[in-house]
């Protein structure tokens, strides 16, 4: 979490910047490369326009040449009546010898010819209609020309040629180009005001996330992002971060009340030894009272020792630091010392205690941990007990694991305790009579579960309790 110092400058348009930058970019980069494509038809459409035209033209100019057989000046005459006004203005024609001289031209000052002769090879190449397009000196446009060879009989064919000026196409491809250019202003503009309209209307539930996090503190952890109820990314955002504030609520809920138990565990001794030691210092006390006295406390030094010992182990396994020894035991061996330990007690509870591990089974664990283990399952067993009842210890290999049972014939455990049993702390209200922290099964459950094994109690109320711890065995032995 960052201090109001320590937390980096509020940036919330970065993102949307970035995507209304991208969104732009594209839709700009697409519009320009239609634009592009529209223009480039365009001028192909209108250079064929422009040839088909030039081609009838030549055509029909040519078949005045023909009409006037010979006579080239009254078919000038009649070409210059025919293209009357537009002479010299866009159209105009000329007619070649074989040495690339004119013979006829439709206009009667033409100067721009001895630019056009190149075509004319081409013509008499193709043996058929050539175009091209011209740039003339100091004219700002450029022209096309087509030019098609007159058959003549036994002698060289002359060549008939048309010149249009593109200054008509060239303003019409201006236009075009700025009307793009406009569009595409248009485009760039409405790029930018919707993209950032739309990112940030998408991105409203982000920043409203953000604040809503920044007061999610320890003292409020209660409180929980704001969801659309739209099921997209974001709304599954928000049901993710709240599946993890649960959790976390939870963690820490289990952490303050471990906390507020363990100081509870804590104070009930201590003030035991406080107030036995004021009542000793009251007046002045003999030795075998001051020993009794003595004697009493021990005890409750032992079970504030223990009490610190489980606290530390379960802290220490909540960080995993709490490291396993382990080596390869004889578990039969180690159920049955454990065992033998416990059989005085049982029998000066006057219960009948039996033991079985007839099978010789080896796992890798810890030794002091299973021991550890198997006595608060015995211990359990003889404290909430009464006699006559009965306790069995069995071992036995199944489906390749090792299993532990401790069955007894005691109280039972009513069917809505059982769920909490493993809890820390945990005891049942008929428990608390009998001394313990409610410490004992959850540190079993740990050590069951850092050997890869599963514990688990079952039992009826009045007839009975049995918890069986399964631990996996080594695949040669299991086979
Ligand atoms: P500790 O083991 O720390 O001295 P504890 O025995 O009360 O204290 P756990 O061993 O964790 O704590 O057991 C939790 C609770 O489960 C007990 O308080 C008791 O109510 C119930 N319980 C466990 N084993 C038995 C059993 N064999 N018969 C009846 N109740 C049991
Ligand atoms: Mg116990």
């Amino acid at each position: 979490m960052f201090s109001e110092k320590t937390r980096p400058k509020r940036r919330p348009t970065a993102i949307g910047v970035r995507l209304t930058l991208w969104g732009m970019g594209m839709t700009l980069a697409v519009c320009v490369l239609l634009c592009v494509v529209l223009y480039v038809g365009m001028y192909y459409s209108l250079l064929r326009e422009v040839d088909a035209f030039l081609q009838d033209e030549v055509q029909e100019l040519a078949a005045k040449v023909r009409e006037h057989a010979g006579d080239h000046r009254a078919a000038e005459r009649a070409i210059r009546d025919e293209l009357g006004h537009r002479t010299r203005e866009d159209l105009s024609f000329r007619l070649f010898d074989p040495q690339d001289n004119v013979l006829i031209s439709s206009d009667a000052e033409d100067t721009l010819w001895t630019h056009l002769r190149g075509a004319l090879d081409g013509a008499r190449r193709q043996q058929g209609p050539y175009f091209e397009t011209v740039r003339f000196p100091g004219v700002s446009s450029p022209s096309r020309t087509c030019s098609v060879p007159l058959d003549r009989p036994n002698q060289p064919p002359l060549v008939a040629q048309t010149t249009y000026s593109l200054h008509r196409m060239k303003h019409s491809l201006a236009l075009l180009r700025k009307i793009s250019a406009g569009g595409l202003a248009l485009v760039a503009v409405f790029a930018l005001a919707g993209g950032w309209i739309l990112t940030r209307r998408s991105l409203r539930p982000i920043d409203t996330m953000t604040r809503k996090a920044r007061r999610i503190t320890a003292s409020r952890l209660s409180d929980r992002l704001p969801r659309s109820g739209t099921g997209d990314e974001l709304d599954r955002l928000a049901e993710t971060l709240n599946d993890m504030l649960d959790r976390i609520q939870d963690h820490v809920r289990r952490i303050r009340q471990f906390t507020a138990d363990a100081s509870h565990e804590f104070r009930s001794p201590l003030a035991a030894l406080r107030g036995m030691a004021e009542v000793a210092l009251t007046k002045p006390r003999s030795a075998d009272e001051l020993r009794q006295v003595i004697e009493v406390s021990i005890e409750q030094y032992d079970r504030l020792q223990r009490l610190a010992e489980d606290l530390l182990l379960l802290a220490q396994a909540d960080a995993n630091r709490a490291g396993l020894r382990r080596e390869l035991l004889r578990l039969d061996s180690l159920v049955r010392d454990t065992a033998e330990f416990y059989a005085p007690v049982a029998d000066e509870a006057g219960l009948t205690f039996t033991v079985e591990a007839p099978q010789n089974i080896e796992i890798h664990g810890d030794a002091g941990r299973l021991r550890q283990m198997l006595g608060n399952l015995i211990d359990n067993a003889i404290k909430y007990s009464q006699a006559p009842a009965t306790i069995d210890v069995t071992l036995a290999c199944l489906d390749g694991a090792a299993t532990i049972t401790v069955r007894d014939t005691g109280p039972g455990i009513a069917p809505n305790d059982l769920p909490r049993v493993f809890d820390r702390f945990y005891r049942s209200d008929k428990a608390r009579t009998s001394p313990g922290t409610g410490l004992g099964l959850a540190i079993a459950q740990w050590i069951a579960h850092a050997h890869g094994g599963t514990i688990e109690i079952t039992g009826d109320l009045g007839k009975g309790t049995t918890a069986k711890v399964h631990l996996p065995i080594p695949p040669a032995q299991a086979s």
